[in-house]
């Protein structure tokens, strides 16, 4: 693991330092690329990681003081998606140095975005009974298998990929983390429906996919232990905000605007998966509800619930502003999101009764209400499901007796009834 590189900061030199330096070099009329290269050389790209690394050794809560400060300020960021919030962390964490050298420059300036590609048929939960396999064939490893629900696939350039590379061993111990190119021939990729209407998830195919020998992240046979880390950041950037870019004019600012775009057309139904509770105060007076008692207690409840749940996260934030990896926090904070999502959905359907299932612009919310209610289910699932998280807790927080796995201790090659 890289060590941070802590030094002692304040915000308010952070801030001073940062706005005289992008007074010095932001130009609206200069191509993104060119001023995320800028972000890079000065370190305020990952202000938190270690310089050789476009940071500045910063704690950890400089990133995001230095994100928004950047937009207040009518400047750009490093983008928003799954390559900085997870593959970067990743690689950061667990190198080694020459991927670290060759990949996040690309992923922080937004030339090569990601996605994560994970999840099988028959490995979701059991993310470590999974299937698909590399070989390894002269410069380059083999890839064959099928990978489901990959968030964004159908445009990433890269991928975090798990596949088995030794089946002799136990399920977690033979599992390695790659970069996989997608634009090769071996990779196929084909859009999924949802019941909501929207189509963001992916099925996978490879087929004598290629991935350069040395594209393995930490080790060969050690990808668990990085895919933890993954999932731990998942955990906790479960909710991303469109950043709030300056409406001014500017190459720079067109192009930021354009990727924001075409990043969150996959997740506009995100805020409907969440259950919208910030919407059933005005969805009440609108509907001439808000007098009811039975509907004012459920909001009343909603409201409590969502507040509190606010709260721990203010905690998780503080943690993390501490240095503290993610831990938990991360768990209980899923979990109160689905909760909260299950409850929010029950309560706009009290509101709206049986106009609830109409979707269209004569509909309760021009359709939102019943979008939400189509939705509300995925954020049970991604990233975990409740069921896990709950064992998760019960495991590491609650120091309860473990599940039984049987398949512990197994090579992978002798389990029955795998995918
Ligand atoms: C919005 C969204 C985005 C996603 N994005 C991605 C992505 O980008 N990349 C990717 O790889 N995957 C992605 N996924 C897939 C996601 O990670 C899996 O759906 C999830 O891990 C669950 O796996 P599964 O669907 O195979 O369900 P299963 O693992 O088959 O689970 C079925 C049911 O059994 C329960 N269950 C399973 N094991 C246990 C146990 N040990 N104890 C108690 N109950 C258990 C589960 O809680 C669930 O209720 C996404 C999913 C969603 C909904």
């Amino acid at each position: 693991m890289t060590p941070r590189e802590p030094t002692a900061a304040d915000p308010d030199q952070i801030r001073a330092e940062l706005s005289g330096w992008t007074r010095q070099h932001w130009d609206p009329g200069m191509a993104l690329r060119d001023w995320r290269e800028l972000l890079l050389r000065a370190g305020w790209a990952a202000p938190s990681w270690p310089r050789r690394w476009h940071g500045r050794g910063l704690p950890a809560w400089a990133d995001e003081l230095v994100g928004s400060e950047l937009i207040r300020l009518g400047a750009v960021g490093v983008p928003v998606g799954s390559g900085t919030w997870l593959a970067a962390p990743t690689i950061l964490a667990h190198g080694p140095d020459e991927l670290r050298d060759r990949l996040l420059a690309p992923t922080l300036t937004g030339e090569q975005t990601w996605c994560q590609l994970f999840s099988e048929p028959g490995a979701g939960s059991d993310l470590g009974g999974l299937s698909t396999s590399a070989v390894l064939d002269g410069d380059s490893w083999v890839v064959n298998g099928q990978k489901v629900w990959n968030t964004s696939a159908h445009h990433a350039d890269m991928a975090m990929l798990l596949a088995r590379t030794d089946a002799s061993v136990p399920k977690h111990q033979g599992i390695t983390y790659f970069a996989l190119p997608m634009h090769q021939p071996g990779v196929q990729v084909r859009q999924l429906r949802q019941m909501n209407f929207h189509a963001s998830f992916n099925e996978v195919f490879l087929t004598d996919a290629r991935v350069p020998r040395d594209n393995v992240i930490g080790a060969v046979g050690a990808g668990w232990t990085a895919a933890l880390t993954t999932l731990a950041y998942e955990r906790r950037f479960s909710a991303l905000r469109r950043p709030d870019y300056s409406p001014g004019p500017g190459r720079a600012l067109d192009e930021a605007r354009a990727e924001a775009d075409d990043h969150f057309a996959t997740y506009s139904w995100y805020p409907q998966r969440a259950g919208r509770p910030d919407l059933v105060v005005a969805h009440a007076k609108a509907a001439g509800v808000s007098d009811n008692p039975v509907i004012r207690q459920a909001i009343a409840r909603l409201i409590t619930m969502h507040r509190a749940s606010a709260w721990t996260a203010d905690r998780a934030s503080a943690a993390r502003a501490a240095g503290a990896r993610p831990g938990a926090e991360g768990s209980i904070g899923k979990l109160a999101a689905s909760t909260i999502a299950r409850e929010s959905a029950k309560v706009h359907s009290m509101i709206a009764a049986a106009g609830a299932l109409l979707t269209g612009p004569d509909s309760p919310l021009h359709g939102i209400i019943a979008e939400i209610l189509m939705s509300v289910p995925g954020q049970s699932i991604a990233g975990g499901t409740d069921e896990i998280q709950r064992n998760i807790l019960a495991e590491k927080v609650l120091g309860l007796p473990a599940d039984i796995r049987v398949d512990r201790d197994v090579p992978f090659s002798e389990l029955r009834n795998r995918g």
